[in-house]
């Protein structure tokens, strides 16, 4: 069986990681994505259960001390993290597994859990970001403001990752992220069952 994989996705707010997320899986839907608890309000479109499962401070905190979560962090006054236990199932099972987090998050991940890969997913300019938030539509302008300033220090961070891609024309960062994906396969320490059978 080849070693599983733990994929980290990152980038500021209105990057366009969903939106690059979304168009991956229709291509590679042998991936599977971890769907974080979150404590945030549901947004109009999202689902519950899809992204994320959205619940309350006081489930999310029971879930803290229950130790079921690989990784939690606090990002503009809500909690997000990740359930341990689909993970673990994913990476035993020789499969790959999305986690979209957070620089915080991402850290921890590569800290606690080993293969691992990180990609950051940049927006092509400040000003681009601003603008994709804005017309999203979906935060007030109090909360683009506060995502924009995480965003500063999310881009400082970017450098702790194995990987960059810019999301300006939306299919070549979907192709740009596939093909990491599918180097990543070949890396010698995924596939030591290939030479023991040799
Ligand atoms: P994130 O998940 O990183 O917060 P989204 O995927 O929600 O970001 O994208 C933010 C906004 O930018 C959305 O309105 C989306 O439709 C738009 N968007 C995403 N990628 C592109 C792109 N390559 N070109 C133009 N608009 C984009
Ligand atoms: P949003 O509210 O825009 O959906 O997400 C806000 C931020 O939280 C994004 O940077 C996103 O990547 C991050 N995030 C989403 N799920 C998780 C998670 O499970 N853990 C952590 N640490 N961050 C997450």
């Amino acid at each position: 069986m080849n070693k599983g994989s733990l994929i980290i996705i990152s980038g500021p707010s209105g990057s366009g990681k969903d939106t690059v997320l979304k168009k991956l899986f229709k291509k590679m839907p042998e991936i599977e994505f971890s769907i974080s608890s979150v404590s945030r309000a549901m947004r109009e479109g999202e689902i519950q259960g899809e992204k994320y499962n959205f619940i309350t401070r006081a489930e999310f905190e029971k879930m803290i001390a229950d130790d079921a979560l690989l990784e939690y962090n606090v990002y503009c006054d809500n909690y997000y993290g990740t359930p341990k236990a689909p993970v673990e199932r994913c990476i035993a099972s020789g499969g790959e597994i999305i986690l979209e987090v957070d620089v915080n998050g991402a850290a921890n991940v590569r800290k606690n859990c080993p293969d691992n890969f990180s990609v950051f997913i940049a927006p092509p300019s400040f000003e681009v970001l601003r603008n994709r938030l804005i017309n999203r539509g979906t935060e007030t302008d109090e909360v683009i403001e506060k995502r924009l300033a995480q965003a500063k220090n999310e881009l400082d961070r970017a450098k702790e990752y194995d990987y960059i891609v810019v999301n300006d024309d939306l299919d070549v960062a979907v192709d740009e992220l596939k093909n990491i994906i599918l180097s990543e396969r070949h890396k010698i320490d995924r596939n030591s069952d290939i030479l023991a059978k040799l």
